[in-house]
């Protein structure tokens, strides 16, 4: 076993440059070398990549990477491309590539070179792949962001839910890896269920965000006003707004330059030029704030983050989480502050009357979580971290005094007539 250790130091040394595992990533990687099923839950940026990038790179054969957007995926590859000479050690598999590149990725695999192939659930179904992958030695198949497995999740994707199929055709046996942020229950057990993983071994790192500031305050007219005087107290530090729709992005973003305060909107109804353009001027420090729909902040890694605005409510407390967690990245102080009125939440109920009664129901059933939180007057990081399935002392936990329910302890009424008028 230390030999071991010793081994997974030395190629963490060398394949990533790391000198230390972070987390729980070296009991992760233990697990997946000894060719078990293993279920990884750990909050965006806790470094699930790794998890399963070293041990593909130290084990015999491929092992294919789902994962659900081709971005993401690219990323990786050149990443990955990157500590080694061998560009075939990682390839993605997908429909836009030409039929050369195929044969390319295919004679790399046969070669025994390609240590990770990335595809989309979608590339997976098809026959000729599937009759390629079952002829060559495969090391295991990992799911990122396993929650697009569950209607429960953020992000449900349906191809996701034929994966186990897929992968029994592939071979008898091959290892399960399964990867997620999302930590509620519910999504648990769909991966759990789907992927035919009860035996996995499950490895959940806490979701606590000791640093973040959570509070949440009543919506008035005064909003924009509110607003304003916030982000003028924390002049010159980094922060995203986030609003429910366009048109309000942009409005926002306007009363702020207007009232001095620099800031850019990002939404996805502008061009890609000018959406890299506003996320550059932020990520550069050329403004102050960004005035966001939720089409910002995926994959946006700026560390030093130091307030996230909710101008509305978000869909539930997982976006919020996700949302929210965009704030002190490097360890420091961030303040996530929501505003909050129960017509809003109404109007999120009337956007999913169109859609199929099954959706409506989850839909309903988060929305309801996210206004218990809102109304709540115990401990928002106890309420966050219960959602998560996780226990948390509100005396003696990390980050326990860092809520407006913790500071300013109030009976339940009182909080209760705050938000309603
Ligand atoms: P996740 O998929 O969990 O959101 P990533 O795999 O994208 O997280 O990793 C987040 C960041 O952490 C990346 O920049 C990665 O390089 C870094 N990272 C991962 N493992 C380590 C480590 N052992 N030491 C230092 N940095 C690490
Ligand atoms: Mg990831």
């Amino acid at each position: 076993m230390s030999l071991m250790n010793t081994d997974l130091h030395s190629s963490l040394k060398k394949y990533f440059g790391f000198s230390k595992f972070k987390g729980l990533q070296e009991n992760v990687i233990q697990n997946i070398m000894e060719g078990k099923d293993t279920f990884v839950i750990m909050p965006t940026g806790g470094g699930k990549s790794l998890c399963y990038q070293l041990p593909a790179i130290m084990k015999e054969g491929t092992a294919i990477v789902v994962s659900p957007l081709i971005a993401l995926m690219k990323n990786q590859v050149d990443a990955i491309r990157g500590i080694s000479e061998q560009n075939g050690i990682a390839h993605v598999l997908n429909s836009s590539l030409t039929k050369t590149e195929i044969k390319q990725v295919k004679q790399d695999i046969a070669n025994g070179v390609t240590k990770l192939l990335y595809v989309a659930p979608e590339s997976l179904t098809k026959d000729d792949n599937v009759e390629f992958l079952r002829k060559v030695p495969l090391s295991f198949v990992a799911v990122d962001e396993a929650h697009c497995i569950s209607e429960w999740g953020h992000d449900f994707r349906p191809e996701y839910r034929n994966l186990k199929g897929i992968i029994n055709r592939l071979g008898d046996d091959i290892p399960i890896i399964g990867l997620t942020a999302t930590a509620t229950p519910k999504v648990q057990e769909d991966i759990i269920k789907n992927l035919g993983m009860n035996d996995a071994k499950v490895f959940k790192a806490s979701f606590n965000r000791p640093n973040l500031f959570y509070e949440v305050r009543p919506k008035t007219q005064n909003v924009d006003a509110d607003i304003i005087r916030f982000v003028k107290q924390n002049q010159g530090k980094s922060g995203i707004i986030y609003c429910l729709s366009r048109k309000r992005v942009e409005e926002l973003a306007q009363v702020l330059q207007v009232n001095g305060i620099s800031a850019v909107p990002y939404h996805a109804g502008f061009d890609a030029k000018t959406r890299s353009r506003y996320q550059d001027m932020f990520l550069m420090e050329e403004v102050d704030v960004v005035v966001a729909t939720i089409a910002f902040g995926m994959g946006i890694d700026k560390p030093d983050v130091r307030f996230v605005i909710h101008h509305d409510i978000p869909k539930s407390i997982e976006s919020y989480y996700q949302e929210t967690g965009r704030a002190g990245r490097d360890g420091g102080e961030g303040h996530c502050l929501a505003f909050y009125a129960y017509k809003d939440v109404e109007k999120l109920e009337k956007f999913m009357s169109g859609k199929p009664v099954a959706e409506q129901e989850i839909g309903s059933a988060l929305l309801q979580e996210i206004v218990a939180y809102a109304e709540t007057s115990m401990s928002r990081r106890k309420f966050i971290l219960h959602y998560f399935g996780e226990e948390f002392d509100e005396v003696e936990g990390e980050g326990a005094d860092m809520d407006d329910n913790a500071r300013n302890p109030k009976p339940k009424e009182e909080a209760m007539n705050e938000v309603v008028k």
